[in-house]
C-alpha cells in the first residue's frame, strides 16, 4: 500500500512495476523520431485524449522534432468494456480547426479498441487529410473491434494497470512508471 513510503489513498495493491521509466521513456524517443520522419513537411495536429493521455501526450510532443500544433479532447463511452457497442460521449470537444491537416489522436492504452474506433471515423467526417492513433501501451488481446493502430507503443498483457497517466478511481496517475494493480488484494 505503500510506494517509496508513501500512504496512498485508493485502498488497493500496486503488485508490481511493469514497465519501468526507462522503457516509457525509449519507446518515446522512438515514436518520436518514427512521426517525425512520417510528417515532415504536412501539417500536423496531435489531439491528447484526456485525461490518461496527458502525460504521454507532453513526453511525445517534445520528442518530435518537426513543427506540430495540439489539441485535446475528453470523451466517455456508455456502459461497461463488457456490455458497450463503444459508443462515445463527448465531453470536451478540441477547439482547433483541423479541416485539411493530418490528425494525430494520442492515447494511454488500447484496450478493446472501441472508444478509438468511433474517435477515429468521428474525426474523418471533419475533412481531415488523415487520421491516425499513436498509444503508448497496448493490448492487443482484449481487442474487440480490428481498429489499425499506427503507433503502437508498448505492447503489454491482460492486466489492469495505473500509472503514467493511467488512474483508479482516479488516482495513480502521477505514478512515473506503469504498475499492474493487485485486483484480488
Ligand atoms: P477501449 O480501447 O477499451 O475502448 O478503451 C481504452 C481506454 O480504457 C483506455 O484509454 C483507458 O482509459 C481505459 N483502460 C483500458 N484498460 C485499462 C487499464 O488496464 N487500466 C486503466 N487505468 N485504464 C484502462
Ligand atoms: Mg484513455
Ligand atoms: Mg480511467
Amino acid at each position: 500500500m505503500t510506494k517509496d513510503g508513501v500512504k496512498l489513498i485508493v485502498p488497493y495493491k500496486l503488485k508490481e512495476i511493469l514497465v519501468t521509466q526507462a522503457q516509457l521513456h525509449n519507446k518515446v524517443q522512438e515514436l518520436g523520431r518514427w512521426i517525425s520522419a512520417d510528417y515532415e513537411g504536412q501539417e500536423l495536429v496531435l489531439i491528447g485524449i484526456l485525461k490518461g493521455g496527458a502525460i504521454f501526450m507532453s513526453d511525445l510532443m517534445r520528442a518530435i522534432t518537426i513543427p506540430l500544433s495540439i489539441d485535446y479532447m475528453s470523451v466517455s463511452s456508455y456502459g461497461t468494456s463488457a456490455t458497450s457497442s463503444g459508443a462515445i460521449v463527448i465531453r470536451k470537444d478540441i477547439d482547433a480547426d483541423i479541416r485539411g491537416k493530418h490528425v494525430l489522436i494520442v492515447e494511454d492504452l488500447i484496450d478493446t479498441g472501441l472508444t478509438l474506433n468511433h474517435l477515429k471515423e468521428h474525426f474523418r467526417s471533419r475533412d481531415t487529410l488523415s487520421v491516425r492513433i499513436c498509444t503508448i501501451l497496448n493490448k492487443p488481446s482484449r481487442r474487440q473491434i480490428d481498429v489499425q493502430v499506427e503507433y503502437p507503443g508498448i505492447e503489454i498483457p491482460d492486466a489492469f494497470v495505473v500509472g503514467y497517466g493511467l488512474d483508479y478511481a482516479d488516482q495513480y496517475r502521477n505514478l512515473p512508471e506503469v504498475w499492474v494493480v493487485d485486483t484480488e488484494g
